[in-house]
C-alpha cells in the first residue's frame, strides 16, 4: 500500500511557527488515514525547533544560510529536520510526499526570498528539496489531484 509523506500542520497538528495548524480536510486524506497511508512530518519540530518560533526564510543556498527574523541562524535545525523527514519517507517507504507550499521547510516550488517582506521566489523548502534530490515526488496542497492520480497510480502497480 502506498504511503505519503505529509506535513503535519496539513493533518491538524498545531506545529505552524505561530503555534497553529493547516488543517486539510478533504474526504480522501480522511480515506488514506483511516488506511494508515498518511506518515506526519513536521521538519522544523523534528529539526529541535519550539512551537511557537520565530518566522524563517532561506537567505543563501550555496553555502546555505536561514535566519529567523530576528537574524538568529537556524541553519543546523532546518537541516536536521529535513534529513529526519527523508529519513522517515525511507522508514515508511513513501511513494511521494504532501507538503505544506511556501514554507521553508515544505514548500515544493516556491517559498519567500529571505527578506521577510512576503515576497516570493521559485525554489523549494530544505525539507522539499532533500526529498526531490532523493527522488521522492512532493506535491503541494494546492496540487491535491495529480497527488490523488499518483498515489492511485502507485497503488495499483503496488
Ligand atoms: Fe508545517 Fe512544514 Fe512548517 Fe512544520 S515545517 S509547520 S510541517 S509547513
Amino acid at each position: 500500500m502506498a504511503k505519503v509523506l505529509v506535513s503535519a500542520c496539513l493533518l491538524g497538528a498545531k506545529v505552524r511557527y505561530d503555534g497553529r495548524d493547516n488543517l486539510l480536510d478533504h474526504p480522501v486524506l480522511k480515506r488514506w488515514h483511516q488506511q494508515g497511508r498518511l506518515v506526519a512530518a513536521c521538519p522544523e519540530t523534528l529539526g529541535g525547533l519550539p512551537t511557537p518560533r520565530a518566522p524563517a526564510e532561506i537567505q543563501t543556498r550555496f553555502p546555505i544560510l536561514i535566519t529567523t527574523d530576528a537574524d538568529e541562524d537556524v541553519t543546523p535545525e532546518f537541516l536536521s529536520g529535513a534529513e529526519q523527514a527523508l529519513d522517515l519517507a525511507h522508514q515508511h517507504d513513501c511513494c511521494c510526499a504532501l507538503m505544506k507550499a511556501r514554507s521553508p521547510s515544505c514548500g515544493n516550488q516556491e517559498i519567500y526570498d529571505g527578506s521577510f517582506s512576503g515576497t516570493l521566489t521559485t525554489a523549494p523548502g530544505v525539507a522539499a528539496d532533500e526529498l526531490l534530490r532523493n527522488g521522492i515526488p512532493v506535491f503541494n496542497e494546492h496540487q491535491l489531484g495529480e497527488l490523488i492520480d499518483f498515489v492511485e497510480q502507485q497503488g495499483a502497480a503496488a
